[in-house]
């Protein structure tokens, strides 16, 4: 037996890492990220900026000024605290850390895999309730019974949900919020891309909190996240924050882009217009069911059989995407490709029609 192996935990041991394709010399369709980089203009006054901003000082530990910014550009309601992540991830992984070993966190499956993997990093029991197979919208009965039997300490609710890219009900939801013992977290890591918003609820229910990211709004190389709720609830979460989680660079750099906010927006409009051009052209050419998305991506089936042959084919002609099938029964034979730019869609296109 190796030292590592005799010290390190057994579920961590058995756990595989998460893991990001090689996209060297692809097309990246993989990850969810806003395709267009920003204008000249934009990136020479950004470059100006950080020109005068200084690293041998810690970051400002609260990151108050962008707090603010945030806070307007996220409607955030005023009497909400607000707590700032090195991305959502570390905001997932921040709530689990402040819950007691044995118990539970709840959300669907399929979701958004890091929910599954924190509570395993942190010793906590997970529960995944399968989604209706249909069109991937809440079980409720199944919920409710989770909720019950399991008493979750924490509710993990993708909203819109990453893989599949719908919303779940919104009354649905607030059910849930009624009827769990403990905290559900909205995540609204797609919020660029729908209307739907639980923030402005967060008033109405002492165990919500709802969780934000700048990632899929273009600026995922900042890694920025953030979770506005009850004092009662981020207070604590905020102890066991480590100091200067949100560094100097990240706070500069998404303060100045806040400030030019209508290029993301635009920028925005233009893949939610691809994304709707996207799902009517791969409904109709290539026998794929493509299910409406309110996100940046888009879930398709491909018929029976065939996902591995698109997937590996696209890769062939310098696309990559994210192969599903495979990870989950709900997701047999299912792709799921970022929207890209105009040009990087009509690639994809052209190489699917190739395929
Ligand atoms: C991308 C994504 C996140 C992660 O956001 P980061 O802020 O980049 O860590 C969180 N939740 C969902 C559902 C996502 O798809």
């Amino acid at each position: 037996m190796t030292q590592a192996n005799r010290w390190i935990r057994e579920e961590i041991r058995h756990l595989s890492a998460y893991s990001v394709q090689d996209a060297k010399g692809l097309i990246k369709l993989d990850a969810m990220e806003n395709p267009y980089t920003w204008p000249e203009t934009l990136r020479v006054e950004w470059a100006e900026q950080l020109q005068n901003t200084h690293v041998n000082r810690y970051p400002d530990p609260h990151a108050t000024e962008l707090g603010e910014q945030l806070r307007a550009a996220m409607a955030i309601p005023p009497d909400m605290a607000v707590l700032l992540g090195n991305g959502s991830d570390e905001i997932i992984q921040i709530i689990a850390m402040t819950l007691g070993s044995g118990h539970t966190i709840l959300s669907v499956e399929p979701s958004f895999v890091m929910y599954r993997m924190v509570a395993t990093f942190c010793g906590l029991e997970y529960v995944g309730v399968p989604l209706k197979p249909e069109d991937f919208s809440l079980d409720m009965p199944a919920m409710l019974q989770a909720i019950e039997q399991r008493q979750p300490a924490v509710i993990f609710l993708s909203y819109p949900n990453n893989p599949t890219g719908n919303l779940f009900n919104a009354e649905e939801i607030q059910i849930l919020i009624e009827a769990a013992p403990g905290l559900v977290v909205v995540d609204e890591a797609y919020a660029p891309f729908t209307q739907a918003s639980f923030m402005s609820q967060l008033g109405q229910y002492d165990n919500l909190v709802v969780m934000r990211t700048v990632s899929k709004m273009g600026l995922a190389g900042l890694r920025l996240g953030l979770l506005a709720g009850r004092e009662a609830w981020l207070k604590e979460f905020d102890k066991v924050r480590l100091p200067y989680n949100v560094n100097t660079l990240t706070q500069v750099s998404t303060r100045f882009a806040l400030k030019h906010k209508a290029i993301f927006d635009q920028q925005t409009q233009a893949i939610c217009q691809e994304r709707e051009r996207l799902l009517s052209l791969f409904n109709q050419l290539f026998g794929f069911k493509a299910f409406p998305s309110q996100t940046n991506f888009i879930l398709l089936r491909t018929p029976d059989g065939e996902a591995e042959k698109y997937f590996n084919g696209l890769k062939d002609h310098g696309i990559l995407i994210k192969k599903l099938c495979g990870s989950h029964p709900i997701l047999r034979n299912c792709l799921r490709p970022t929207v890209g730019t105009p040009e990087e869609n009509a690639a994809m296109l052209q190489a699917l029609l190739a395929i």
